[in-house]
This record gives structure tokens, sequence and C-alpha cells, in this order.
């Protein structure tokens, strides 16, 4: 299969399922039609015809059933199965961002006095959390390198292990995991497996790795067009679905309707947009590595990436963000002069969208047991591609170069 195919194969594939999950059911549509799309439905209270149905409708707040506002909507249901079949989960759970993803699975399988490994190329604000509150709880974290060998994961792991986190690729520094492995490492030890799965949504299939809960922000690449904020909690099996489903009602994380009508909007067009726009992320990625100012590029689909051949075996597709790191002989001040000269590379956070962003990475990473930057390579920043042509992208950053070099 040549690089082009290896990238977008599985978003291709992905199509079909993307236009037919998460539709409304002929019997929530008036007069027996059926409508295409889920109706926005808003509300808190939710009014029943007598005391015994409600009461029957109560005992079933583990399935998706809309009794309390608070408890999601219908459209909010309607996303969950969606996401739930992309994922190939048993049952997912909509939650409030990405990081509410993360933060609200680290709070249902860990404990007071239990030990959390989290890889230390995860997302900043996933580390705060794990540093601040979960410390505060009583819970240890350690961090290890993303590519650490069997051996080495083995002799991390103690009694009190609840959870392994996993994040693959990583923030930034785009080290693909060895999840098989991390499975049977953590299950020989009686742990959890999570995975941070946002990059991969659509092109790993965590159960088939033996995850058994995978997190998302699906306000990367399901909304995909930088204008809605949302996470989803999808595990493998109904006992964990339990646990999560009573941890979610607890805490009162859901998400607006409006919010989760617009992911699910996002999500018939991803696999086209993701097809897309993985092609013209290898492109440019594959010019970059070519430039003589370039030092090295961290996209999981090139030979030189951590973890290319993990990526080769476990996915079906890469995503729309990735790395470069300049050489040594520039400074940060140039590198920040050719990213203010780009005209088709938005400056934010975030990523997934229809459109192209740049965002500098030096100075923002933070690693405790790996190395953030090779000693040697110089000021990096991050892009994600978006829906641009491949010629006028790689036109603004050739303009950007010479901002570089002259600075
Ligand atoms: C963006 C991101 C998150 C957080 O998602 P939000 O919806 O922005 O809160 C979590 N994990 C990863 C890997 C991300 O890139």
């Amino acid at each position: 299969m040549s690089d082009e195919n290896a990238v977008s194969a599985g978003w291709d594939r992905l199509n079909s399922l993307l236009v037919r999950v998460g539709r409304p059911e002929a019997d929530e549509a008036p007069q027996g039609g059926r409508l295409v799309n889920p109706s926005v439905t808003r509300g808190s209270t939710v009014l029943f015809p007598d005391i015994a149905t409600m009461q029957s409708v109560g005992r079933e707040r583990y399935e998706h059933v809309a009794i309390y506002g608070a408890m999601g909507s219908t459209v909010q249901h309607q996303l969950e199965r969606a996401v739930a079949a992309v994922e190939g989960g048993a049952n997912t759970q909509v939650v409030s961002s990405g990081l509410a993803a993360c933060t609200t699975a680290l709070l249902v399988w860990t404990s007071a006095g239990g030990h959390c490994l989290i890889p230390d190329s995860c997302y900043g604000p996933t580390r705060r959390f794990a540093d601040t509150m979960l410390r505060r709880f009583g819970v240890e974290t350690e961090y290890y390198d993303p590519c650490a060998g069997e051996d080495a994961l083995r002799a991390l792991m103690r009694s009190n292990t609840q959870v392994v986190f996993a994040e693959s690729p990583g923030s930034h520094t785009f080290e693909i995991q060895d999840v098989k492995m991390l499975a049977r490492v953590a299950h020989e030890g009686g742990a959890r497996l999570l995975l941070d799965n946002t990059w991969g949504f659509g092109v790993f299939s965590p159960f088939e790795h033996g995850v058994d809960v995978s997190v998302q922000a699906l306000t990367k690449y399901a909304a995909g067009h930088s204008d809605a904020v949302l996470g989803a909690i999808t595990v493998a099996d109904d006992g964990l679905w339990r646990a999560l489903r009573d941890a979610a009602i607890q805490l009162g994380q859901l998400a607006g309707p409006d919010e989760c009508w617009l992911t699910l909007r996002g999500l018939r067009t991803m696999g086209v947009r993701l097809a897309h726009q993985s092609r013209t992320a290898l492109q440019v990625a594959r010019w970059l590595d070519a430039r003589p100012e370039v030092s090295r590029v961290l996209h999981p689909a090139l030979p030189d990436c951590p973890g290319h051949a993990l990526w080769k075996r476990d996915f079906s597709g890469a995503g729309t963000v990735f790395g470069v790191s300049l050489t040594p002989a520039f400074t940060r001040v140039a590198m920040e002069a050719m990213v203010d000269s780009l005209s088709l590379f938005g400056i934010g956070a975030s990523w997934g969208g229809f459109e192209s962003l740049v965002l500098p990475t030096t100075g923002g990473i933070v690693r405790s047991v790996s190395a953030s930057e090779q000693s040697d390579e110089g000021p990096s920043f991050r892009l994600n591609i978006g829906l641009e042509a491949a010629e006028d992208l790689i036109a603004d950053l050739e303009k950007g170069l010479t901002v570089l070099t002259a600075a």
C-alpha cells in the first residue's frame, strides 16, 4: 500500500458507517415519517404521565434515556451511540470536553492509596490534573517513557497500580505506543488500561488492542469545525459502563444539546475531511522533512518518527497534526517571526478542524523521564493541516522559511 493510501484508507472505509450512525429511529419522528437528522431537544424537566412510569424509567439509568436534563438529552444519546460505533466499544458517555473525558475516567478508575502510570508525552492538562487534584485525593502518579519496552513497564507496576494511562501518539512529540503490550502488562498487574485516542479516532480500534476505556476530545476530528468543545468516554464492557455511568451522573457530566448536534453533524463528513486532510498533511510533512532548515518532522507515517513501525502495524490511517523541529541554527525569535508571517496558518490552540493552524511548542512541553527536545534540534512548532490545497500551504511555508532565514 502506498503511504498516501496508508494515511487515508481507514478514513475512506469509515464513510458508510458515519452516514448511518446515531440517526433518528423511525418511531422518533412525527406522523410515521422519518427525519434524516435528530432534532435538538432542550430541556431540564421531563414530564411523565404517572408516577409508575416515572419510577420505571428512573430504573433505566444505565440506558440512554432522557429522564432529567442533567442525565443527557436525546441528541446526546444519539451521539453516544455513534461514538461507541466508531470506537467499537460497548457504550459511550459524552462529557463537556476532551479534558473532562480524561479527568472523569481517571476519577472513576483510581482511588486513595492507588498508583497510576501516565506516559511522559501526555496532554499537558491531563498531567496537571494528575499532579494536583489526583494527588490531593491520594493517588500517586508516576510518569513513564512512552517508548518504554515491556520489561521496563513491568518493573514500574506495583501491587496498588490501578490505572495504566496511554496516549498514542503523544501530544507534541508524537510517539506511537505499543497499546497491545501495555494492555498485557496492565492486565497482568490487575490494572485497567485507559487510552486517550483523540488522534486515532476512527483509525485505531482501541478495544481490539485490549484497551478498557478510550477517551476522546470530540472537539478535534468529530466536531471538526472549531465551533464546539466536547468529549467522550467509551468502555469495553457492561461492568465498566455501570461504573462510568454512575460516576458521570454523580459528577453531573453531560454536554449541551447544541454541542452534541454540531458534533453529530461534523461526524457525517469526518471521513472525507480526514482522508483529504491526512493526505495533505503527509505531503506537507514530507516537503518540510526535505528542507535544510528543518531538523526533524514528527509525523507517525514518516519512517524516523518514534513508533513508526507500530503505527504501520496498528493504525488504518493518520491524523492532521504533526510536529516540526528546526535546526539549532535558528533562534526562537526567528521561528516566531516565521510563524507570524504565515497567512494560511492561524495561530491558535486545538487541532482537527477544517482550517490549518500553527502553534510554537518550544518552551511549552513538560517532560520528566524522556527528552522533550533532542539536543541536535532547534525551536519547534506544531502544524494542523486543514482542507486548503497542499500547494498553497507549501507556498505559504516556503515564504515563511525565507522570513526565518532573514530574521
Ligand atoms: C485537545 C485534547 C484534549 C482536550 O480536549 P478539549 O476538548 O480541548 O478539552 C485531550 N487530549 C488530547 C490528546 C487533545 O489533543
